[in-house]
């Protein structure tokens, strides 16, 4: 099945985009890689839309280190954020999740903006932005505002995201001297959405985990970080995780599969970082 033509787009600039998205009154979407959108749009999962093609707008581009952040354009593509070294040296997180992200196709139209936007919840990058505590900058008609991580995933595929508003940037703290991140994940093949992913990030002021295909939205797993900031054991902080965790049964995997899938998860992204504490790896 093909879907319904419902008009196209493509945008000039950044505020041709926001306009064309203010005038369509909610009834256009952004296109940026097309890989979950036409998608959709085939399978008439999502209703008649107007497409706005952002693909050819500059300012959506690059990833630039500013200070003791890490900027990376919406319209970036999974596969240059697995190749960058800025992203390896600043945001190792997001560096070891694009791989895992579907296949090289994929990886090579998908953008960061698009996986934001669409916030699957076996996504890896909404996991990273949350664990690393980035903030997603957005933009509309009355102007640019930055949303945290932890409070722009609001439920299953739902976004802060106003409909005249698109993402612009992601803003990431960057990775600090003695930071360790870990990004993992375990599917039933190499490729497929994860049954349960993690993203580990050790700072001075405290553990972060969040985690992916384990409920509606990703999920920062607030219980286990306080067993780790108090020294707990990898047994210890995933004995707890049933408190940040409560996966529901599905077709790919009963829910007591998915929480042990992320205690084992927890336990091997915690033994990486003790052991490139102590120079093991
Ligand atoms: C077979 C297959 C396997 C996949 N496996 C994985 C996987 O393992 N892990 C994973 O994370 N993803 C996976 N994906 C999804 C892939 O990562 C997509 O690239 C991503 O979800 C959407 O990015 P996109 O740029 O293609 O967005 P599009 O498909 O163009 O758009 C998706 C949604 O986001 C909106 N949007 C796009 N850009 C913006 C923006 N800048 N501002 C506001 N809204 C915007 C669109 O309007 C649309 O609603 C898979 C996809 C396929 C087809």
């Amino acid at each position: 099945m093909k879907a319904a033509a419902a008009g196209y787009v493509r945008a000039n600039d950044l505020s041709h985009a926001i306009s064309l998205l203010a005038a369509s009154e909610g009834q256009a979407r952004v296109l940026a890689g097309g890989q979950s959108l036409i998608a959709s749009l085939n399978l008439r999962l999502a209703g008649e839309t107007a497409l706005i093609d952002i693909n050819g707008v500059t300012e959506l581009c690059g990833i630039a280190l500013d200070g003791d952040v890490l900027r990376i354009g919406a319209l970036t593509r999974h596969r240059e954020l697995a190749t960058s070294d800025l992203v390896a040296r600043h945001a190792p997180a997001i560096s070891q999740a694009a791989p895992l992200i579907a296949h090289a196709a994929i990886r090579n139209r998908g953008t960061i903006g698009g996986s934001l936007a669409y916030a699957d919840p076996a996504a890896e990058l909404p996991a990273c932005m949350i664990a690393l505590d980035a903030t997603i900058v957005v933009q509309g008609p009355a102007g640019r505002r930055g949303v945290r991580a932890t409070d722009f995933f609001i439920d299953l595929f739902t976004t802060d995201l106003g409909e005249d508003e698109m993402i612009v940037a992601i803003e990431v703290p960057a990775c600090a001297p003695g930071e360790r991140q870990v990004t993992m994940e375990l599917a039933r093949r190499s490729g497929d959405y994860a049954l349960a992913g993690i993203v580990l990030v050790r700072r001075e002021n405290g553990a972060r985990v969040a985690f992916f295909g384990v409920g509606p939205t990703a999920v920062l797993a607030r219980a286990a970080m306080a067993v780790i900031d108090r020294e707990g054991s990898p047994d210890e902080a995933a004995a707890v995780l049933d408190q940040d965790i409560q996966p529901l049964d599905d077709v790919h995997a009963p829910a007591s599969v998915r929480l042990h899938l992320a205690r084992v998860l927890l336990r091997r992204a915690l033994n990486a970082t003790l052991a490139a504490e102590v120079g093991h790896v």
